[in-house]
């Protein structure tokens, strides 16, 4: 890695080598960014969105902290923060995914202190797969392995060709590897979906199969596995495709060197979800009588997957976790925001990095705007506009250091291209939690 700089009179030009681009799970670390005048101006291996990520950054103009819609101090926003979360008899905790692991890890502090729900936005996506994996285990690898090693690579209810554009050409079908040096001939590509994605043009093998069915086809696989008779006519009323296909699939599967299993949000947030989940964990165990196989869901968020591990190294739990009791206990749909705030329950909020006002449930976006709560957010969305202490903070990887996971649990450090004039969540959340521990009169040696 390595900083260049040249300047002239009215211009100083940066270039910062292996940037890393936290838009997707994917967290590409080696993007080439050149920076004009706090501005970036290329972004050199990134995709389309990740181009998109960089170049259009702007640095929001104007306060860094605003107080009931009212410009206002940092230190008046920290101490009111404070003061709404040690008054809360319900505090909740969400977000949390578009941010450092270091500020993560302050944020579940925080939450700890004042018997917080905390919940992060993987209860809306991967969520499922959270409880399955605590049901089934993981048989996993990184994504190196899966570049150096996969030979037979699935998809499942994933369409990385528009989530993550580089997946294909970084670490899945082209990359020539040490056991794979043909890269994308010495691969098979299976996708799975209820519908024809851009994804499925990459596919050898793309099996269509009926909405809301993705339980019974990965059963169908299981039974495969286990070399279990079926009806024919039945597999095929239930999942949409022939029993000869999905036979052809399990000899490709339990032939493969290497398989590959990623997941995404069409098997987790679909009739079943953690069922479904588990199903393909289960899978991809029992694949392992025969052959490697490992499996993997797609993520979205830059760093969805830190805020999973930092939680769950924090409470046990990966999000949805309830500290009202002073110790974590985990219950999704109980504890999770969306339900909290559609059911009434929360009395106060403290949002990171998230814009639930957007996207949650009308029942859900009507009570968190009649309750007192703190949003931490480069840019004004509703959340913020709608929150009693607002704080405009610095974008993370791009004005920040700091660490992400990425989509394989694998570390990634932050290179930023230039200093914002806001703080980091990270200098927020540390102001917020020290006037926490003073109000409840936590010692600082705890
Ligand atoms: S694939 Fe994802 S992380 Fe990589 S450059 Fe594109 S948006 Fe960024």
């Amino acid at each position: 890695m390595a900083t260049a700089s040249t300047e002239t009179a009215d211009n100083q030009i940066k270039i910062i080598e292996d940037a890393t681009c936290t838009f997707c799970g994917c967290v590409c670390d080696d993007i080439d960014l050149k920076v004009e005048n706090n501005h970036i101006t290329e972004a050199k291996r990134a995709c389309v969105l990740g181009k998109a990520w960089f170049l259009n950054h702007q640095v929001e103009e104007g306060p860094s902290c605003r107080i009931d819609g009212q410009p206002a101090s940092l230190e008046e926003g920290y101490d009111r923060a404070a003061q709404i979360l040690c008054g809360a008899r319900y505090p909740i905790l969400y977000g949390l995914s578009d941010s450092t692991c270091e500020a993560q890890r302050v944020a579940v502090s925080i939450g700890d202190w004042v018997g917080a729900n905390i919940d992060t936005t993987t209860s809306v996506c991967h969520g499922p797969s959270g409880m399955a994996f605590q049901g089934v285990g993981e048989v996993t690898a990184t994504l190196g392995e899966v570049a150096n090693r996969g030979d037979l690579i699935m998809f499942w209810g994933s369409n990385p060709a528009e989530s993550h554009p580089r997946h294909f050409t970084k670490y899945s079908l082209m990359p020539k590897g040490l056991f794979v040096p043909n890269g994308r001939k010495d691969r098979t590509c299976v996708i799975v979906d209820v519908r024809k994605t851009k994804s499925a043009k990459a596919a050898d093998l793309f099996f269509q199969i009926r909405p809301r069915k993705d339980f019974e086809a990965l059963w169908t696989l299981r039974a495969l596995a286990k070399g279990i008779e079926l009806d024919p006519q039945l597999v095929e009323r239930e999942t949409g495709v022939e029993l000869s296909r999905w036979q052809d699939l399990m000899d490709r599967m339990k032939a493969a060197k290497f398989g590959v299993v990623f997941f995404g949000m069409g098997l987790t947030m679909t009739r079943g979800k953690h069922c479904n989940s588990e199903a393909l964990l289960a899978l991809t165990r029992d694949m392992n009588r025969y052959t490697r196989f490992i499996a993997k869901p797609n993520r979205g968020h830059g760093n969805v997957t830190g805020a999973d591990n930092v939680v769950a190294w924090r409470t046990g739990y990966q999000f949805g976790v309830n500290h009202a009791r002073g110790y974590p206990r985990f219950n999704p749909g109980e504890y999770t925001t969306a339900d909290t705030l559609s059911r009434g329950e929360a009395d106060a909020g403290l949002i990171i990095a998230t814009d639930p006002m957007s996207n949650f449930p009308q029942p859900a976006r009507d009570h968190l705007a009649s309750i007192p709560y703190i949003a931490l957010d480069p840019k004004e969305t509703p959340t913020t506009r709608a929150a009693a202490v607002a704080f405009t903070v610095a974008t993370y990887g791009i004005n920040t250091p700091g660490t992400v996971y990425r989509m394989d649990d694998v570390p990634i450090p932050l290179r930023p291209a230039f200093d914002s004039p806001h703080p980091s969540d990270e200098t927020v959340l540390r102001a917020i939690e020290s006037r926490v521990r003073k109000l409840k009169g936590i010692s600082p040696d705890v």
